[in-house]
């Protein structure tokens, strides 16, 4: 079975988030599975391939080439999409961004007709099932919400001057929304299969107070829509043999995290208490501001909290006033360093991830995995991978109250150990989700 996996991000080649490493792990997983996926990812300024040929496609009234390169991640073959407007230093955050995405959709279009699955994720391949409806190629569709947040809309007719999709698809092909052409919706719409990244995600994007305002058509096509959880990469995060460590340990063995817990105190001008650790961006989603208004709480609770992250520079400002006036007890660590990750996720005591809202959530995976009870809200994919008292603690206030509670569940628990083998001995890996993947596919083309 031939699956082409249409995405903007895809580990090693271009991370800005969770749907990287999806990219990056999933296909291989199918793979390993006996199916045939190729990635059709932009070929971005910096990104090395092998170039192979052109292909050609209309945008705007004109034939345009494109430049088609290969390359290679975990014996997967990436074919990348060499568009100009692609040769620049990050993938988004231009004014032109609609813009560049659909043409690299259109481009990509052009060449899946010898493929039996199209899976396309987030705003940036959410144009390809309506392709298919029209008539552009024959595959079934599968449609992946990665983050609800990011829609893909524009208001203008120059879409349809661009892609030359009959006018009527705009309120009968499902691209109309709120007055604007929304991508997400259209793909929503007219996907054989929706997908998004945990059950219980899957379930809440179908309320308004998670929908985005795309709730009332999720709603609708409920019937097609299924949580799959992301999984991890357990070779790259595993405590027995992580290269960013000094020492190594399993869960029949925790001398070695107890030495690292020590040396990253040390590092850190930490005193030797109870220590939870925090990896994250600074956003709105992640809670970081419930963290900060919780601080006194904590810190009468006794513990030291140990943060890594940056992104809203408010949040920054916080945690670097914070860690001044709290030496010993708070440290923080602004910027977004990989290594450092791996010691707090190893180091730590526990791990705190008070996500506003959570789609599925990697980082909470990878403290069970390194032995450290994460402390999780129990929204979205932290709800479905973090069991209360068993793998992790959670709770429900989204407020200092909600993280204080969980810290103190955290500490009265009577074998944290136990909780800590328990999260190691969860299986996280990518086989469970990629099967799950399969079955849908299988189910589409009505294969056994
Ligand atoms: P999201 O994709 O929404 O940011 P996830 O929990 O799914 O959240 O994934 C976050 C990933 O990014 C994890 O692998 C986490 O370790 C990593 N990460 C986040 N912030 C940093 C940082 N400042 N330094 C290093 N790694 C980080």
């Amino acid at each position: 079975m031939k699956v082409a996996f249409v995405a903007s991000e895809a580990f090693p080649f271009a991370k800005v988030g969770g749907l990287a490493d999806v990219l990056g792990s999933l296909p291989q997983a199918l793979k390993r599975q006996g199916l045939e996926p190729t990635i059709f990812l932009p070929w971005y300024w910096g990104i090395e391939g092998y170039y192979v040929g052109e292909s050609y496609f209309d945008f705007g009234g004109q034939r345009e080439r494109v430049g088609i390169g290969h390359a290679e991640h975990d014996g997967v073959q990436y074919v990348l999409v060499g568009l100009g407007d692609f040769s620049r230093d990050r993938p988004y955050g231009y004014d032109d961004d609609f813009r560049r995405f659909v043409r690299f959709q259109m481009a990509v279009a052009e060449m899946l007709r010898e493929f039996d699955v199209v899976h396309a994720h987030d705003w940036q391949g959410a144009l390809l099932p309506l392709l298919r409806n029209l008539g552009w190629f024959k595959a079934r569709t599968v449609y992946t919400i990665h983050n609800l947040a990011y829609q893909g809309t524009w208001g203008s007719d120059d879409f349809f001057a661009w892609t030359r999709i009959p006018g009527e698809a705009y309120y009968m092909g499902g691209l109309e929304h709120r007055g604007a052409v929304n991508l997400m919706k259209s793909g929503t719409v007219n996907a054989d299969a929706v997908t998004t990244v945990s059950p219980r995600y899957a379930w809440e994007i179908c309320t308004p107070e998670v929908g985005e305002g795309l709730d009332g058509i999720l709603r609708e096509q409920r019937w097609k829509l299924h949580g799959i959880l992301n999984g991890l990469d357990t070779e790259y995060w595993n405590p027995a043999t992580d290269k960013y460590l000094a020492h190594h340990y399993t869960a029949a063995d925790f001398s070695g995290k107890r030495k690292l817990r020590k040396e990253l105190l040390k590092e850190f001008g930490l005193e030797d208490r109870p220590t939870i650790g925090v990896v994250s961006r600074f956003a709105e989603q992640k809670g970081i501001d419930l963290i900060a208004d919780a601080v006194q709480g904590l810190m009468d609770l006794g513990v030291n909290l140990l943060v890594l992250g940056s992104g809203e520079p408010n949040l920054e400002r916080t945690f670097n006033w914070l860690a001044a006036h709290l030496s010993g007890r708070v440290a923080y660590h602004q910027g977004y360093n990989e290594p450092l990750a791996h010691r707090i996720y190893a180091g730590s005591d526990g791990f705190l991830m008070p996500s506003r809202f959570e789609p599925c959530g990697l980082a909470q995976l990878i403290a069970m995995r390194y032995g450290t009870p994460p402390i999780v809200r129990a929204v979205g994919g932290l709800l479905d991978t973090v069991q209360h008292w068993e793998t992790g603690f959670s709770f429900d206030g989204m407020d200092a109250a909600g993280v204080w509670w969980g810290v103190n569940e955290f500490l009265k628990h009577p074998d944290r150990p136990q909780v800590a083998r328990n999260g190691m001995k969860t299986n996280f890996a990518w086989e469970g989700p990629a099967q799950a993947y399969g079955d849908l596919y299988k189910g589409l083309l009505g294969v056994k």
